[in-house]
């Protein structure tokens, strides 16, 4: 007699946009669970989406399961419906949806395992225990040394001196027993400092967010966010629950880690691509079994498991890399909001620049708004001058008044911030006989001046070569670099300052693991110093010695044909001026531009940014822009010119009209080579989301039946990136 078979729907890492059934013997297989299956020649991990007694094809043809890998669900019930919504909200295959929320070890197929799990004092009773140990002086010393913890994790062993071998004795006498999941968190406060007293504000906006659906903090730089966070997330353990927050930036993470075990005596974990792949994946198990009460991570940790979740803030949300610009191009901030209405739990979104999207929504009654509108250390807010550049004839922004100015603020032992959103030495090498630029030859780009070491480098590619000493083209020995980057600015500010230190905080600088936290340590040292820097100076750090900060190059954001270039412009100065005048002193920030009339440049500068934020909004639904309209962007590219181009031309002829859908296209992008591809890409509009989805759908049915095997599509759904 053969023995009754279900049908299972699973998820499989392969670009194909459904799952695939197969069948399995057990009725142990829940969803969530995974799986070895046989694929082609292959054999794939993969997940199981659900259960059933039909068979959706021939029954012959359905092949079975290999293994069933985990005992438990890896994915709980929500997690499942999130990652499920993704794949068709973004239109991704839904098997590498299912990817991006795993580490790299249960990728592979590796067990969740009892080893990195964790040990829970079973035996309370002292005299009891001390009876069983009698005649075990051994085992007594390291359970005296044990017995006072309620867990104990495979890294505390190590800071104990103990190995997981040494314990063995203890779980066999039953003292001690292997847990999957932590017990609820312990009555005892959570807190190793009480928080601050709060303010009028933040009083009122921590009382806003107690119940589930989303918030919008919006809250002026250095108006105590932070503080807000801690104090819900104190809530959120209190009540037992454990909380997700989400920074944009790995360099984010020492920085918020430092400031939340400074207040918590609960166990914390972050969850980023910093981490070698054991430390992730313990701290993935952590979050998972419940032992981590605060869990900090970047984009991908919004599929963080949680055995018990209870909030989640999403730091800086308009920061652009909560947005994944390659492969499953998904925003983590708006997954966040979903995964929070599933989960039934409140979501914070703070910035003190709120993105339109979010403003938007908060309009729209979807969104609930808590503002801070003041420095919750009392300090006044930044200043703004904006520096006319029309009249100038020197070429650098280091003109007599800004170099006084500078030299001012180092004599009255102040710090300086000049942000170039721009590394490297100069963005070109320009021979001044031929008019010759020096070209990357795999992308329609400049190559950028490297001085230090002496190499051009594309920053579209990583293609490096030699810095030349001859003009390429006429041979001349005339070439010079032009134009200005981070290094170039620490140059002259070394020369012109030599008796203070100049620290370049860039992708360049910061390389190294400790790079970034050591330029940190010397400039909260508070002396004196010049700090020159990308905008990674510009997100969130908490610089209590800067009074002057200098934004440079902000006219090409102000004049860009990317109409999300101003919002993204507006923000950054204000980051960076958020940056100055954080404690006593007060902040003043220079802005050098050809366009000091600008309109929304001086509504930013001089009322707020909300009041600039209004007027981007009135523009884009003048302009049918979003948030008002919905985008997506199909993209293909080809090694050969003009491939990419037809595609997408024959992909759009046999696409129907739809009345309330535009497409627009095909068009190639500014920069139609890149790393060694030719792009070209189709915009699709629409003001209805259910529209825009359905068109969607069509295309994708048309771009799987067109053959052309030289040619690699890929959507984006609610682009960030018009190119
Ligand atoms: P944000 O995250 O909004 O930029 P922070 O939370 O970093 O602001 O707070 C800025 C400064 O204000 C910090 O030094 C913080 O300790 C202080 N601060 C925050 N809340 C309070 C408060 N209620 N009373 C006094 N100081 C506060
Ligand atoms: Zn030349
Ligand atoms: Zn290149």
């Amino acid at each position: 007699m053969s023995k009754p078979k279900i049908y299972l729907d699973i998820a499989v890492p392969v670009p194909i946009r459904r799952s695939f059934q197969y069948w399995a013997p057990s009725f142990n297989a829940r969803p969530g669970i995974r799986v070895r299956v046989p694929f082609g020649t292959r054999k794939l991990i993969g997940i199981i989406l659900s259960s059933s007694e039909d068979a959706v094809t021939d029954v012959e043809r359905i092949k079975p399961v290999l293994e069933i890998i985990d005992l438990e669900p890896i994915f709980s019930t929500t997690l499942i419906k999130i990652c499920n919504w993704a794949a068709n909200y973004y239109l991704h295959p839904i098997g590498e949806v299912y990817f991006t929320a795993m580490t790299s070890k249960l990728r592979r197929g590796l067990p969740v395992s009892k080893q990195e799990a964790f040990l829970a004092v079973t035996q309370a009773d002292e005299n009891q225990a001390a009876q069983i140990l009698q005649r075990a002086p051994r085992q007594n010393k390291i359970w005296q040394l044990i017995k006072g913890q309620s867990l104990i994790r495979r890294s505390d062993l190590k800071a104990l001196n103990l190995t997981p071998g040494a314990l063995e004795p203890l779980i066999k006498k039953g003292l001690l027993a292997w847990q999957k999941s932590a017990p609820q968190a312990p009555s005892t406060s959570p807190l190793k400092h009480p928080g601050l007293s709060l303010n009028r504000h933040q009083q009122v906006a921590i009382s806003n967010i107690k119940d589930p659906g989303t918030h919008l903090l919006y809250g002026v730089t250095g108006s105590g966010k932070t503080e807000v966070y801690l104090q819900l997330i104190e809530k959120t353990l209190r009540n037992g629950k454990q909380a997700l927050i989400l920074v944009p930036e790995i360099s984010l993470t020492p920085q918020t880690l430092g400031r939340f075990e400074q207040r918590f005596a609960v166990p914390i974990v972050t969850l980023h691509s910093g981490l070698t792949e054991h430390q992730r994946s313990a701290n993935w198990i952590a979050c998972y079994n419940g032992s981590a009460a605060i869990i900090i991570g970047t984009r991908s940790s919004v599929f963080a498991p949680m055995l018990r979740p209870g909030l989640i803030v999403v730091d800086e949300e308009h920061d652009i890399s909560y947005k994944q610009q390659d492969g499953f191009r998904y925003s983590a901030r708006d997954i966040a909001v979903i995964r929070g209405r599933w989960e039934n739990i409140p979501v914070v979104l703070g910035s003190a620049t709120p993105s339109l999207e979010s403003l938007h929504n908060v309009r729209l009654g979807k969104y609930q708004l808590s503002s801070l509108p003041e420095r919750a250390t009392g300090a006044e807010r930044e200043q703004y001058q904006l520096i006319d550049t029309r009249f100038t004839n020197s070429r650098s922004f280091l003109d007599k008044p800004m170099t006084d100015a500078i030299g001012k603020a180092l004599q009255s032992g102040n710090q300086i911030l000049v942000m170039i959103n721009r590394r490297g030495y100069a963005p070109v090498l320009y021979c001044n006989e031929c008019q010759w630029i020096a070209p990357c030859e795999h992308c329609d780009a400049r190559l950028t001046v490297h001085q230090k070491q002496a190499v051009l480098r594309c920053h579209h590619c990583g293609f490096q070569t030699d810095l030349p000493k001859i003009c390429a083209n006429c041979r001349q020995h005339s070439l010079t670099p032009v134009g200005e980057g981070t290094q170039r600015i620490e140059e002259s500010l070394n020369n012109l300052f030599p008796d203070y230190p100049v620290l370049r905080v860039d992708s360049d600088s910061t390389k190294s693991k400790h790079a970034m936290q050591e330029l940190f340590e010397q400039i909260n040292l508070g002396k004196p110093a010049i700090l020159v820097g990308t905008q990674l100076l510009a997100k969130g750090h908490h610089f209590a010695h800067v009074t002057m900060v200098v934004v440079l190059e902000i006219d090409s954001g102000l004049m860009s044909s990317d109409y999300r270039s101003l919002e993204k412009i507006g923000q950054l100065i204000v980051q960076a001026g958020g940056r100055s005048g954080r404690e006593s002193k007060k902040g003043k920030v220079f802005l050098p531009t050809a366009f000091p009339e600008h309109r929304e440049l001086n509504q930013l500068t001089q009322k707020d940014y909300l009041e600039f934020a209004d007027t981007l909004l009135t523009q884009r639904q003048q302009y049918r822009l979003p948030p008002f309209y919905f985008h997506a962007i199909v993209r293909a590219e080809s090694r050969n010119r003009n491939k990419a181009l037809q595609y997408l031309d024959s992909l759009r002829k046999a696409t129907a009209n739809a009345d309330s859908i535009e497409i627009l296209g095909p068009v190639l992008p500014a920069m139609e080579k890149r790393v060694g591809y030719y792009r070209a890409q189709l915009l699709i509009v629409s003001n209805r989301r259910g529209e825009l989805h359905r068109a969607m759908l069509q295309i994708i049915e048309v771009a799987e039946r067109i053959k052309a095997s030289t040619v690699r599509w890929s959507l984006d759904v609610d682009p960030y990136d018009l190119y």
